[in-house]
């Protein structure tokens, strides 16, 4: 029992045993064991304050988490876990079209209320994943390849540092602040962010399917017409153990499948231009291209709905991997018995960004992306070798830096930033929290 806060916070901060307790450090990546002190289930910004001043003088360190999409490193009992869960107001204005969202806002909310407006957030594949947590590492999703990284749409972000202070960040308040925000991991605890909205009453998109024997004929038959696709859409093509889901044909369920999903904000033309540089291929088991919304646009990547202790790996490539996505995509070797669940390439080559951020273009045109189950040891260390294998495979077309949002389950990632970018980020990081108080995300440690 605990009574850390509870006089500052009543009715907020929550002990081992109690069910909010309970559900707050049951986190979506259940890789990581959460034991924290206590709970503080923040209700506003005044919350976040009150913690963080109460956390210093106990000599206590602080995680902060939303969804427990990105946990990865264990929460021991000398930190206090500050869920942001319930600070997921959303508020779309649009006219200026631009969202302002608290942390805990997942983009199934916020894109939910922009879709009213024929309007669409950079969101990533998943609908469950949290707005702060995955524009502080860039958030590379369906709207990537005509408008950016989700870092890059960042307009402004609220922070309380590690004395409880807030500031209001913008491109022209604490704008050193902002760019650590923008694909850095954030500094300090944000506590609302305001990204822009993009168009996308032509919103097409959804999956294809086909039983791995085709992966000869599907891959290099996608890696060609890379270069030949409308620059609105993006796609992406793995090789994944089918989920057992009714939606999937029952032959493949459970098996190994070729799954391609693609996004346009550019309409039924923009579409074809998949479809012919495609050209004659085997019928797929499933094709569900076509006029999309945002409920259906966050299951075509068939993301799993439930916790998973996922281990996994993300590189960024350089464009010539298209050329070789079958044998990069083969190195995995993804099999009904094989320790590694799915393995992916995402086409995401864009212009640069003029935005200044830590992480607001893409180093690549292409990110690798594998992940397995590592319910204990032994299967980790199997998924462990299986994700080097991979990461040997596509060596010859790296583009030298980790892509830090697939490092699911990972609590150290190297090679997230180029060393100036990671030496201005501590600057920034020291300068809002000295004594770090509160935990870094997985790429900063
Ligand atoms: C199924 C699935 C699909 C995904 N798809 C994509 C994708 O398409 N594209 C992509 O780029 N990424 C994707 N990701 C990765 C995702 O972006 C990261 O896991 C991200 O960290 C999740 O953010 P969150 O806020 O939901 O998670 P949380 O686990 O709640 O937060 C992750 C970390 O962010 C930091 N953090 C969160 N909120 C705050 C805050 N308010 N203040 C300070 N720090 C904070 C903390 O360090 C925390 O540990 C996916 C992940 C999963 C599991």
């Amino acid at each position: 029992m605990t009574d850390f806060g509870a006089a500052l916070l009543p009715g907020r901060v929550f002990a081992p045993g109690s069910e909010p307790y309970e559900r707050a450090t049951t986190p979506r990546n259940a890789r990581s064991v959460q034991r924290p002190l206590a709970v503080v289930r923040a209700q506003n910004p005044g919350d976040v304050t009150v913690c963080v001043r109460a956390a210093a003088a106990a000599g206590l360190k602080i995680a902060v988490q939303a969804t427990g999409h990105g946990a990865a490193a264990d929460i021991p009992p000398d930190h206090v876990l500050l869920d942001l869960s319930a600070l997921d107001a959303v508020e779309v204005d649009p006219q200026a079209r631009v969202v302002r969202a608290g942390p805990g806002a997942t983009f199934a909310k916020i894109n939910a209320a922009a879709f009213r407006h024929g309007l669409l957030a950079p969101g990533g594949t998943a609908g469950d994943v949290g707005v702060a947590g995955y524009t502080a590492l860039g958030g590379i999703g369906w709207m990537l390849r005509p408008h950016g990284m989700a870092s890059a749409s960042l307009l402004s972000v609220d922070v309380i540092d590690a004395t409880g202070r807030r500031l209001h960040t913008d491109d022209t308040h604490d704008a050193e602040v902002l760019w650590a925000w923008r694909g850095g991991g954030g500094v300090g605890i944000a506590t609302r962010l305001e990204l822009r909205l993009f168009p996308a009453n032509d919103l097409q998109a959804g999956l294809m399917l086909w039983s791995a024997g085709h992966a000869e004929a599907i891959i290099p038959a996608w890696g060609r017409a890379l270069p030949n696709l409308d620059p609105s859409l993006t796609s992406a093509l793995g090789i994944l153990k089918a989920p057992d889901a009714p939606f999937i044909p029952e032959d493949l369920r459970g098996k190994p499948v070729v799954h391609l999903s693609a996004a346009t904000v550019g309409g039924e033309a923009a579409m074809q231009t998949l479809r012919r540089a495609l050209g004659a291929l085997p019928d797929p088991s499933l094709d569900t291209l076509g006029a999309c919304d945002d409920k259906r646009l966050a299951t075509i990547h068939l993301d799993p709905p439930v916790p998973v202790p996922a281990l996994g790996t993300g590189r960024w490539l350089r464009a010539e991997a298209g050329a070789h996505a079958l044998a990069l995509l083969a190195a995995a070797d993804i099999s009904p018995h094989s320790p590694l669940a799915k393995v992916e390439l995402r086409h995401v080559s864009a212009p640069a960004s003029a935005v200044s951020g830590a992480l607001t273009s893409c180093p690549g045109d292409l990110v690798v992306q594998a992940v397995g189950p590592a319910n204990d040891d032994a299967a980790a260390t199997a998924v462990g070798a299986a994700l080097s294998r991979v990461l040997t495979a596509t060596r010859t077309v790296d583009a030298g830096q980790s892509a830090a949002s697939f490092c699911d389950g990972q609590v150290r990632v190297r090679e997230a930033y180029p060393i100036a970018v990671a030496a201005r980020l501590d600057t920034v990081r020291r300068a809002l929290d000295p004594d770090g108080l509160i935990s870094a995300s997985r790429h900063l440690r």
